[in-house]
């Protein structure tokens, strides 16, 4: 089957080498369009890499990368219809949290009624309707990370690319914040990928997790395949059964 006609996000033989050093050995992935997929795997295994490629941030070595039967391989950031929420939120901390929401809007020249319908909705899905006349200074972390997952929001993308979005925040802020994730993807119900080196956080989100090892992937399937039956005894490890 020709891979621009599959919906989702397809990866075919994707490489990357930093200088001579390769550091994603030929991945092939399918992502089906509305799933929850999470990017799992040690420290340095790649999984930034790989999503920073998804999102156009990091050119590919080699491979090719379509979204809903596109090949985005080489295009821009802005033209793949995704979009990404970093782990430092990287908000504008001059700004208001409604113009936070709106700059990116305004820089693709989007309605000032769009904008404002768009910011609106967001706030009201992330419950921060009340807080968009603050600054980011004064917000708590939690507050800040559904800011940066709103500026996403509004852009309206087909995929969301979200890296270690929740490692910067403590662990029951990190739980609260986990199921926020979970009712959005519900409600939203777009393609999500999300990277962790968390296993919990990995297990408890993923409708499928793909298991990476010094960019190669050790095994992909449902939380409770991986679980149930890993490949190897790294995945088991990893993942944690008691196998
Ligand atoms: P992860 O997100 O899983 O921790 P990364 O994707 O950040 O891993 O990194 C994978 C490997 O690529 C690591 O060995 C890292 O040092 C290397 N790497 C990442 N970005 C660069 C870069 N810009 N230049 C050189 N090496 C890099
Ligand atoms: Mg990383």
């Amino acid at each position: 089957m020709n891979k621009t006609a599959q919906t989702g996000v397809v990866l075919t033989d994707i490489r990357k080498s930093f200088g001579n050093v390769d550091v994603i050995h030929g991945i092939n992935l399918t992502i089906a369009e509305g799933s929850f997929v999470v990017f799992v795997g040690p420290s340095g295994c790649g999984k930034s890499t790989l999503l920073r490629m998804i999102a156009g941030l990091e050119d590919v070595t080699d491979g090719e990368i379509a979204i809903n039967g596109r090949d985005v391989t080489d295009l821009d950031p802005s033209e793949r219809g995704i979009a990404m929420v970093f782990q430092s939120y990287a908000l504008y901390p001059h700004m208001s949290v409604r113009d936070n929401l709106a700059f990116g809007l305004k820089m693709a020249r989007t309605k000032a009624n769009e904008i404002e319908t768009r910011v609106n909705s967001a706030a009201s899905i992330l419950k921060i309707d009340h807080l968009l006349d603050r600054r980011p200074g004064q917000l708590s972390g939690g507050q800040r990370q559904r800011v940066a997952i709103g500026r996403a929001i509004v852009r309206q993308p087909d995929v969301f690319l979200f890296d270690e979005p929740l490692s910067n925040l403590d662990a029951e802020l990190r739980v609260s914040m986990r199921i926020e994730i979970a009712r959005l993807h519900r409600e939203l119900g777009n393609t999500m990928i999300y990277v962790t080196h968390d296993q919990t956080e990995a297990m408890t989100l993923a409708d499928n997790i793909v298991v990476l090892r010094n960019g190669r992937v050790e095994q992909q399937g449902s939380p409770r395949e991986v679980y149930e039956d890993p490949n190897n005894t790294f995945v088991a490890g990893f993942i944690g059964s008691p196998r």
